[in-house]
C-alpha cells in the first residue's frame, strides 16, 4: 500500500489536439503564410482575470438568480468553454495549476498553505522572459506572495487591508487602474484575483441590499461590477490587439451533497467553473468540450506566441482529471479523483461514482453499476499521484497569525500527518461532519478550547481513526491544565499512530508547557533533529536551552525561526536580548532595529538599543536612542549615566551637567558604576 502513496505515478500528458485548436484561436487574424518570425511578431498584452469561489450557474448569460453584464460582454466577444473544470476545489492548488499548466499531482500543491516548490517554471516567468512587463494584483489571503506564485512578476500586489485577509474587488481594481495608467509600455502580462464570493457572504451595497435574499450572488453581482471597469481600462490601454482570459478556480458547494463551501467533494457545484478567451481573432462562440483551467497556461502562452511552436503535434483527446486530496491529508479519508470525459463523469474515491453531469447536473443517479467507462479513464483514475505523506503537514511552517488567517477563511490548517488504512471513509459518507470540522477547526485555532472540545469529541465518535482531533482532544485539555485527560488522550493518539513524529511534538509540547523539560527537551532535540522546520518544536526548545542557560544554542535556534517565518516585534526583541546575553552586537542591533521599525513608538528598548549602539562606538545613534528613552523608563537612572558617558566621548559642552544628572539620579547600581568610571574623572 506504501508504493500507491508514494510513488511518482506517470501523469497523463496533455492533449496536443487541443493545444493546436488553441494556436489556431490566438493566431487568428494573421494568415500563417505571412507569419512574421517569432522575434518580429508583436506581443499582444494579456489581462488574466481570476474568479474565486465563482460557481458556474451563477455567472454569464445564463446565470440563474444574477445578472452579471460585464463578464456577459466578454463572453458575447469571445470564446466560452461551456465545460470547463478546476483542478482542486480550492484557491491555491487551483490557481497554482493554471500558473503551471499541470494538475496538482504535477505540481505538489494540493492544499492552501503549502508552498509552492522554487524549480517548478511559472507563466510569469517565461512572459517576463519573453519581454512582457509583468503584474499581478491579487486579493486574498490563501495567494499571498509568501506561497510561491509571486515568481515572474515584476509587481506582485497582494498588500490585504490591515488584519484582513480579502481586498474587495473594488479596491483590487483601483490599484489594477492606477497601475494601467502609469504603465503604457506594452507588452503587459496583468492578472486580477477578485475574492469577493468567498464566504463570509458580504456585498457591498447596492448589491447588499438588491441581493438580500442572496448575498453569496450578490457579491458576483459587485465583482462584476468591477469586472467592467478593469476590462474597459485594459482595452483602452492595451489597444485592440490584447487578449482577455477569465477563469473561475472553483465554485462553491451552497449545500449540494451536504457541502456548504468547497475543498472535500468533487461535484460539479465547485468543479465546474466559468471560462472565456476574447482577443483579436479569436471567434465568439462556444467550446463544449471539457476542458481542464490547467490550460489556461497554454492559452495565455499561444495568445503572447511564446514556446507554442514546441506544442505543434497531434495527439488523442484528453481526459480532464482533478483531484479533492484535502480530506485524506487531513483525516486519512480516502483520496479522491475525478475523470471526465464527454458528458461522463467519474469520481474514485475508494469506490467509483459515475455521472452523466449533461442529463444529470445535480449528480443525483450514480450509473456506476452500468457505465461503461473507456479504458483511457480508468487508467487515468488508477494511475493518478495520490500525494506522499513523507514530508511534515502544512501548517508545521506556518506562524499563529497564519493559521488564525486561514481558519478565519474556513480553512483547515493540518497539524497532524493522519493514520493511513484501506477501509478509510469516502468523504461524501462523512458530509454530515464537514461543518462541525470546520466549527472545531477555527475553535482550536482561535483558543478557544473549552468550546472545541465537545466538537472535537462528536468528531471522534463518528471518526475514531482522526488522528488530527485525538491530538486536538490532547492539545486542549494541555491547554486548560487538565493533565491526566491530556494524557489519556495521547495515549489513544499513540494507539492509533504508534510511530507518528506529530503525535511525539504534541506530547513533548504538552511536557514542556507543564514544565517537564526532563521529558520534553530529549524529544523535542529528535524532532527538530528529524523535522527542522516545525517552529512549534523550534520554538520549544529554544525555550529548552534558555533555561538551560545554554544561550548560543538558543540563540541559533531563533535565528531558524524569523528565517522560517515573518518575525514580529517580540520575537525580535527577544532574540535581540538572547543576542545581548551571547554578545553577538551585531545581531543584537539588528534585530532590536527591526523590531523598532515594526513597532514606532510603541518600542520599549531604546535603553538597550543605547548601550549596543555605544559599544559599538557609534556615538550618534547612541546618543539619539538614549534621548528617546523616557523619564518613567525603571533604569531610568542607568540610561542617565550612559548618555553621560555617550556626552564626554562626544565632548559635548553641557557633558558636566550630564554627569551632574546621572549622579543625582543615582540608583544603587548606577552609583558605584559612575564612582569607577574613568570618563567621569
Ligand atoms: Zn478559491
Amino acid at each position: 500500500m506504501a508504493g500507491r502513496y508514494t510513488a511518482g505515478v506517470r501523469m497523463v500528458s496533455a492533449s496536443r489536439a487541443f493545444l493546436v485548436a488553441l494556436l489556431l484561436l490566438c493566431a487568428c487574424g494573421r494568415s500563417t503564410q505571412e507569419r512574421p518570425s517569432p522575434a518580429d511578431r508583436p506581443h499582444p498584452s494579456i489581462l488574466l482575470i481570476t474568479l474565486d469561489t465563482t460557481r458556474v450557474d451563477s455567472i454569464g448569460p445564463e446565470a440563474k438568480g444574477v445578472t452579471t453584464p460585464s463578464f456577459n460582454a466578454v463572453v458575447a466577444s469571445g470564446r466560452r468553454f461551456t465545460q470547463a473544470y478546476a483542478t482542486a476545489p480550492q484557491t491555491l492548488p487551483s490557481h497554482t495549476s493554471m500558473m503551471t499548466g499541470t494538475y496538482p499531482g504535477g505540481h505538489g500543491v494540493h492544499e492552501n498553505a503549502r508552498t509552492l516548490a522554487d524549480r517548478q517554471p511559472l507563466l510569469a516567468e517565461k512572459l517576463r522572459d519573453a519581454g512582457y512587463r509583468t503584474a499581478a494584483f491579487i486579493s486574498g489571503f490563501p495567494l499571498v506572495r509568501r506561497f510561491g506564485l509571486a515568481r515572474g512578476f515584476a509587481l506582485y500586489d497582494d498588500e490585504l487591508p490591515r488584519g484582513g485577509n480579502e481586498r474587495g474587488a473594488k479596491e483590487t481594481t483601483d490599484r489594477a487602474l492606477a497601475y494601467l495608467a502609469e504603465n503604457a509600455q506594452q507588452p503587459l502580462f496583468l492578472w486580477v484575483h477578485y475574492f469577493d464570493p468567498h464566504a463570509p457572504y458580504e456585498p457591498p451595497e447596492p448589491f447588499r441590499s438588491r441581493y438580500a435574499h442572496d448575498p453569496y450572488r450578490g457579491e458576483i453581482a459587485a465583482m462584476d461590477e468591477q469586472l467592467g471597469r478593469l476590462v474597459a481600462a485594459f482595452r483602452q490601454r492595451a489597444g485592440r490587439d490584447a487578449a482577455i482570459v477569465i477563469a473561475g478556480d472553483h465554485g462553491e458547494g451552497l449545500g449540494e451533497h451536504g457541502e456548504a463551501q468547497h475543498g472535500n467533494l468533487l461535484y460539479q457545484g465547485v468543479m465546474h467553473v466559468p471560462f472565456v478567451i476574447a482577443g483579436p481573432g479569436i471567434a465568439a462562440g462556444v467550446v463544449e468540450t471539457p476542458v481542464s483551467t490547467r490550460h489556461v497556461y497554454d492559452i495565455v502562452l499561444a495568445c503572447a506566441g511564446v514556446g507554442a511552436e514546441a506544442n505543434l503535434a497531434a495527439a488523442p483527446r484528453e481526459v480532464v482529471l482533478g483531484e479533492a486530496m484535502i480530506p485524506f491529508l487531513q483525516y486519512g479519508w480516502q483520496p479522491q479523483v475525478m475523470a471526465v470525459e464527454g458528458s461522463t463523469k467519474a469520481i474514485h474515491a475508494g469506490t467509483i461514482e459515475v455521472y452523466d453531469v449533461r442529463k444529470d447536473p445535480g449528480e443525483m443517479h450514480d450509473l456506476a453499476a452500468t457505465a461503461d467507462l473507456s479504458r483511457d479513464m480508468r487508467k487515468v483514475l488508477l494511475e493518478y499521484p495520490i500525494p506522499s505523506l513523507d514530508a511534515p503537514p502544512s501548517s508545521t511552517t506556518l506562524t499563529e497569525e497564519e493559521r488564525k488567517r486561514l481558519a478565519s477563511l474556513g480553512y483547515i490548517t493540518a497539524d497532524v500527518q493522519p493514520a493511513i488504512r484501506k477501509d478509510a471513509p469516502r468523504p461524501r459518507d462523512m458530509a454530515p461532519l464537514f461543518e462541525t470540522l470546520d466549527k472545531a477547526s477555527g475553535l482550536f485555532v482561535a483558543g478557544e478550547y473549552r468550546q472545541a472540545l465537545p466538537l472535537l469529541e462528536h468528531i471522534v465518535a463518528k471518526d475514531p481513526h482522526n488522528l488530527m482531533a485525538v491530538l486536538r482532544i490532547a492539545a486542549a485539555h494541555s491547554a486548560l491544565g487538565d493533565n491526566a485527560q491530556a494524557l489519556a488522550a495521547f495515549h489513544q493518539a499513540e494507539t492509533l499512530a504508534p510511530n507518528s513524529p506529530d503525535v511525539r511534538h504534541y506530547l513533548a509540547l504538552h511536557y514542556a508547557k507543564t514544565g517537564d523539560w526532563e521529558r520534553a527537551t530529549p524529544m523535542l532535540e529528535r524532532i527538530v533533529a528529524e523535522t527542522p522546520d516545525r517552529l512549534p518544536a523550534l520554538e520549544a526548545l529554544a525555550q529548552s536551552r534558555e533555561r538551560q542557560k545554554r544561550f548560543e544554542e538558543a540563540l541559533q535556534l531563533r535565528q531558524r525561526i524569523v528565517t522560517l517565518s515573518p518575525p514580529g516585534a517580540p520575537e525580535l526583541v527577544h532574540l535581540g536580548m538572547l543576542a545581548m546575553e551571547t554578545g553577538r552586537t551585531d545581531v543584537a542591533v539588528q534585530s532590536l532595529e527591526q523590531a523598532r521599525a515594526l513597532q514606532g513608538r510603541a518600542f520599549q528598548h531604546d535603553l538597550e538599543l543605547g548601550v549596543l549602539y555605544l559599544s559599538a562606538r557609534r556615538l550618534e545613534d547612541a546618543r539619539e536612542a538614549l534621548d528617546r528613552v523616557p523619564d518613567t523608563h525603571p533604569a531610568h537612572a542607568m540610561a542617565l549615566f550612559k548618555r553621560a558617558q555617550v556626552s564626554v566621548l562626544l565632548g559635548e559642552t553641557d557633558r558636566a551637567a550630564r554627569i551632574a544628572a546621572a549622579r543625582a539620579a543615582a540608583d544603587a547600581t548606577t552609583r558605584e558604576l559612575i564612582a569607577r568610571d574613568r570618563l567621569f574623572r
